[in-house]
């Protein structure tokens, strides 16, 4: 060969101030390409050696990256295949620029692109070079060695050199602003980061070992990778021992182990590999993300997999390896990619048949972990219908008792007793097991069962299932009097007359803080349930949750806090409070009385007259006023009426006291409140 000068192919006017500006955020990247490269390089030459075709030898294949930071060179070195000068011409030449021109064209505004196998490649060495040349040699018998050299425009140089040994040389001459990459301890990182399992051995200078305190460089090679990674490996191979010890090496920083895995082999109708891992999920979703590995052919390409898996799948851990993910798309691209849902799919089912394979081939151990376990499951049920429907069969439920149940189990031990008039069946839950403590106590007493759901999700979760669930409804154990929450055909005979319940009801009214919405109403419940209960409206308490959690304002979220102050007028206490405010009452109540019968016999009087006149307009003016006022006469005696009550309530140490107790029991009374009950239960037991 003589020596050559020429033009680069290029369609595009000058192709490098592109690829620099183009790619500026992934300058890093130059590293992954070219050691790729190399790997493949000594692939290609191990089929050969297998096919017969290369009779050398083809053992001690091997990358090795070499940093001399005096010549401000970084070389990459592989005794692969080698090209020969024709190839060189080809593949260097013209075929990777053409396709360069190809994917700029096409990608010109896809911002997050990322620059895979496109054949950009080896060009990326130009971000951060100022002069690039390749020495190869040809593993062809008769091959001449070439060197080529480009100084980052489109000319290139090519002439023949002497080079012993078989394979190529990339030597980078690293240009000013690119000098971190002369950095030992920079190129290590980004072997660590996208070359940590690559197939084919790579070196990066030498181990090192201490000697008279100090460190000294040993002969050995320091390979800076793992090339059999283990979801390469064939599962009945593979122990848990090396699946726990592959996470570790994944993640060194993360301390727990992993639940279980699944180790993923398909390669048809694409190719996916990979092992995933189920971590402990205990709280906090976002710390767990992000921590899938997605590899093409071992290379790393992002740990940033949403949208190529659904969403609750970016919770687990691992590696996903698969050269059918197109790989220099943006986002928006990959989540319509019908691959990439293909895959998304198998993946979601094959996490669900694992999970289901341990539920039934060890229950107790999956009871075990459902805690760490649980908050994936819901977030996929909830999520991800298909998921639903497989989960279904495994998911379990859990109640106050600590006892698991799968949803089929649970119905079947709810049945008899939770169906209330209209057939509906009430699944009773608990958010807090403590401070819900009385509730879940009153509903046990009637033989009801009570679900704990006191994940961060459960709020979304009893949505979910309400919908899917036949004739439920989901009712926290505190959300009414324990009759009410199931309500049965049969009703408790109130002990007290309606009007005697009414003005029981403004005694409390006069006591319960204005600030706050307290809603007094009276309820005839049996004698042995407490005289006072406190609850909370499951509509209104649900929306305010959710709007809470979902963040922002909203009409709900806004609204004051909603209990109910539920009076039992059976309860012996609540009876003989009525007779007393009956009686104590009487005087103010007769005066008032008295005005109130005589302003009522004139209006009745007054009416009787106006009936006569068929229409509005023919009424005398004069008597359409007095009946105005007699009206609103009517009503300023009624309102003092309940005033007189409410004043009873408030002088009644037992009023405030009762209601103290139903607060104390769902844990509300604090601060002074808690302070004055404690004072007033001193003096009353003084008495
Ligand atoms: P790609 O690797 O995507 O094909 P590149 O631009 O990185 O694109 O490389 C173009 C071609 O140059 C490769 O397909 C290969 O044939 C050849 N090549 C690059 N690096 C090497 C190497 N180290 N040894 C042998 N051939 C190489």
């Amino acid at each position: 060969m003589t020596n050559k000068k020429g033009n680069i192919g290029v369609t595009t006017e000058n192709i490098f101030p592109i690829i620099k500006k183009f790619l500026y955020s992934d300058h890093e990247i130059f590293l992954r390409e070219l050691v790729s490269n190399a790997v493949d390089a000594s692939q290609k030459l191990k089929t050969l050696s297998i096919s017969g075709e290369f009779k050398g030898e083809a053992d001690k294949l091997k990358v090795q990256v070499i940093l001399d930071k005096d010549k401000k060179t970084l070389t990459i070195r592989d005794n692969g295949i080698g090209m020969t000068a024709d190839e060189v011409e080809k593949y260097i030449n013209q075929i990777a620029f053409s396709s360069a021109g190809d994917f700029l064209d096409k990608y010109k505004d896809a911002e997050n692109a990322i620059i895979g196998h496109f054949g950009l490649g080896f060009y990326s060495s130009f971000m951060v070079s100022e002069k690039v040349e390749i020495h190869t040699k040809s593993y062809k018998d008769d091959a001449k060695a070439v060197k080529w050299e480009c100084k980052g425009d489109p000319e290139y140089k090519m002439s023949e050199i002497e080079k012993e040994e078989r394979g190529t040389d990339v030597i980078l001459f690293i240009d000013k602003d690119s000098e971190e990459f002369l950095e030992k301890y920079r190129i290590q990182e980004l072997l660590n980061k996208y070359c940590k399992f690559l197939p084919v051995e790579i070196a990066f200078g030498k181990k090192t070992s201490w000697k008279d305190g100090k460190e000294e460089e040993t002969d050995e090679d320091n390979i800076v990778n793992n090339p059999t990674p283990i979801w390469k490996q064939k599962p009945a191979d593979l122990k848990e021992e090396d699946y726990n010890s592959f996470y570790r090496e994944l993640y060194p920083t993360n301390f727990d182990s992993p639940l279980f895995n699944i180790h993923l082999n398909v390669d048809y109708p694409f190719n996916l590999t990979g092992v995933l891992y189920f971590p402990k999920i205990k709280s906090n979703l976002e710390i767990n993300r992000n921590k899938i590995q997605l590899y093409s052919n071992q290379v790393f390409v992002t740990d940033s997999v949403e949208g190529i898996v659904p969403e609750f799948l970016t919770l687990l851990h691992g590696v996903l390896d698969s050269p059918d993910i197109p790989l220099n798309v943006s986002r928006s691209y990959l989540q319509s990619d019908s691959n990439v849902k293909k895959i998304s799919s198998h993946i979601t089912k094959k996490v669900a048949d694992r999970l289901f394979e341990i539920f039934k081939d060890n229950r107790e151990d999956f009871e075990k972990k459902w805690d760490d376990l649980k908050l994936f499951i819901t977030y996929g049920m909830i999520s991800d219908e298909k998921f639903y429907e497989r989960a279904e069969k495994f998911a379990l439920l859990k109640n106050t008792d600590k006892k698991f149940f799968t949803f089929e189990e649970y119905q079947k031990q709810i049945e008899e007793n939770q169906k209330d008039k209209n057939n509906n069946l009430i699944y009773l839950y608990a958010t807090n097991a403590e401070d819900q403590y009385s509730f879940i106590k009153a509903a046990k007493d009637k033989s009801y069962d009570v679900l704990l759901l006191d994940g961060q999700l459960d709020m979304h979760y009893i949505n979910t299932l309400e919908s899917k669930f036949k004739d439920s409804r989901f009712l926290r154990v505190d959300s009414d009097t324990v009759d009410n929450l199931i309500q049965k055909e049969e009703k408790i005979e109130s002990v007290l007359s309606e009007k005697a319940q009414e003005n029981v009801k403004w005694a409390f009214q006069g006591i319960v803080p204005e600030d706050k919405s307290f809603w007094v109403t009276s309820d005839s419940m049996r004698p042995e349930d407490m005289p006072v209960i406190i609850a909370r409206d499951e509509f209104m308490r649900r929306m305010k949750d959710m709007s809470e959690l979902s963040g922002g304002t909203s009409y709900y979220r806004e609204l004051p806090d909603d209990y109910k102050v539920i009076v039992n007028t059976n309860h012996p206490i609540i009876v003989d409070l009525s007779e007393k405010i009956e009686k104590k009452t009487a005087s103010k109540r007769s005066k008032l009385d008295e005005q109130f019968e005589q302003i009522n016999k004139e209006k009745e009087q007054l009416d009787e007259k106006l009936k006569k006149f068929e229409k509005d307009e023919d009424k005398p003016a004069e008597d359409k006023t007095k009946l105005e006022e007699l009206e609103s006469e009517i009503m300023k005696l009624e309102e003092e009426k309940i005033e007189v009550y409410k004043d009873f309530g408030k002088k009644q140490k037992i009023v405030s006291q009762l209601f103290d107790l139903a607060l104390l029991s769902n844990n509300l009374l604090k601060g002074e409140s808690l302070s004055n009950f404690v004072s007033r239960s001193v003096e009353l037991l003084k008495k």
